[in-house]
C-alpha cells in the first residue's frame, strides 16, 4: 500500500512538472511571452565541434495553429524542436519559416515534411539553397555525420516579394524582406501580439556579427529595424532582449569601425591579410568568436570595398 501510495504522489509530481512545462517551456524552449517560445544554439562557429545546433529556434502560437521560425541545422535538431512543440500545445505547424539561407537555420526542415505546413521564405531563398544544396551537404556530413542524414534541403513554397502577413489565429505575423544586407535572403518577422521582432542573423548579440552579404546593406537595414515600434528582440544568435536598441546599435558600431579599417587600409595600400589581423581591433574584447568571424568579414568586405 505504501509503495502504491509512493507511485501515486511520484505520478502525481510527474504530471505537475509536465503541466508546468506547457506554461515556461520544454527543456528545449523557454517561454519569454504569451504563446511564444526560443530555444537558443550554443555560440559555436561553424567548424570542428559544430553540432548542427548554433542559432535561435522561435516558435509562436496562435488560436489555429503554429509557426516555427528557423528550425535548425540537421534533422535531429528539427525532430527534436517537433517534440517540444508537441510538449506545448496539439495545434498543427501551419508556417515553417526560415529567415535565410545559412545552413544553421534550415536543415531542421525535413522534420515537418509530415506536417504540411507552408515553408515561407525571401523570394530570393529557393535559389539560394539550391545552388548551395551540394556545399552545405557536404559540410553537414563533414562535421555533422550521422545527422546529416535525412537532413534534405526543402525550399520555400510560400514567398516573401516585400511584405507578407500569416494569421496563426488572435495574432499575425508580419514578415518583411530586405535587399542584400547579411545575406541576399534575408527576412525579419514581428509577432503583432506580444510586439516581438525576430531578426534572424541582421542581429546578433555576444558573438561578432557575420557578414556574408554587403555590410552597407546591412547597416541600413539596421537602421530601418531600430524604427519598429517592437516591445522585445529575439536576435539570430544570443539572448533575447528588451533593451534592443542598444544591442542594434553596438552591432552598428562594430561594422562601422571594420568598415572605416577597411577602407583606411584600402586607401594606404595595406594588404587584405595585413588587415583581417588589425582591422576592428577596438571590438576585439565586446564580441565573443571575435577572430574567426571578424577575419571572415574583412576577407569579405576588403574585395567589395576595393571597387568603391
Ligand atoms: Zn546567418
Amino acid at each position: 500500500m505504501k509503495a502504491l501510495i509512493q507511485t501515486l504522489i511520484l505520478l502525481m509530481l510527474a504530471g505537475c512538472a509536465g503541466g508546468k512545462a506547457n506554461a515556461a517551456g520544454t527543456g528545449f524552449l523557454q517561454g519569454i511571452g504569451d504563446g511564444i517560445y526560443v530555444h537558443y544554439g550554443e555560440h559555436l562557429d561553424i567548424d570542428t565541434g559544430y553540432q548542427g545546433d548554433i542559432c535561435n529556434i522561435s516558435v509562436v502560437v496562435g488560436s489555429k495553429g503554429v509557426a516555427v521560425i528557423d528550425s535548425g541545422g540537421s534533422l535531429k535538431v528539427g525532430k527534436q524542436l517537433r517534440t517540444a512543440i508537441a510538449q506545448v500545445t496539439k495545434l498543427p505547424i501551419l508556417y515553417v519559416i526560415n529567415t535565410h539561407v545559412h545552413p544553421d537555420h534550415i536543415f531542421g526542415n525535413a522534420a515537418f515534411m509530415e506536417d504540411k505546413p507552408q515553408f515561407v521564405g525571401h523570394a530570393k531563398l529557393a535559389i539560394a539553397m539550391r545552388l548551395r544544396k551540394e556545399a552545405y551537404d557536404k559540410l553537414n556530413v563533414k562535421y555533422l555525420g550521422d545527422d546529416a542524414k535525412g537532413s534534405d534541403t526543402v525550399v520555400p513554397t510560400l514567398e516573401v516579394k516585400d511584405n507578407l502577413e500569416l494569421d496563426l489565429g488572435g495574432r499575425t505575423l508580419k514578415l518583411t524582406a530586405y535587399a542584400v544586407a547579411h545575406t541576399d535572403t534575408d527576412i525579419t518577422v514581428i509577432d503583432s501580439k506580444t510586439s516581438t521582432l525576430f531578426t534572424g542573423d541582421l542581429l546578433f548579440i555576444e558573438r561578432t556579427p557575420v557578414l556574408e552579404g554587403d555590410i552597407k546593406g546591412l547597416i541600413a537595414v539596421l537602421g530601418t529595424l531600430k524604427t519598429y515600434p517592437v516591445m522585445q528582440v529575439v536576435p539570430g544568435h544570443g539572448p533575447q532582449t528588451k533593451d534592443w536598441v542598444k544591442t542594434i546599435e553596438n552591432e552598428q558600431r562594430y561594422l562601422n569601425a571594420v568598415l572605416t579599417d577597411v577602407r583606411a587600409n584600402i586607401k594606404k595600400g595595406i594588404s587584405m591579410e595585413d588587415t583581417m589581423d588589425t582591422a576592428a581591433a577596438s571590438e576585439k574584447d565586446k564580441w565573443l568568436l571575435f577572430d574567426v568571424a571578424n577575419r571572415r568579414n574583412v576577407n569579405t568586405i576588403y574585395p567589395q570595398l576595393e571597387w568603391e
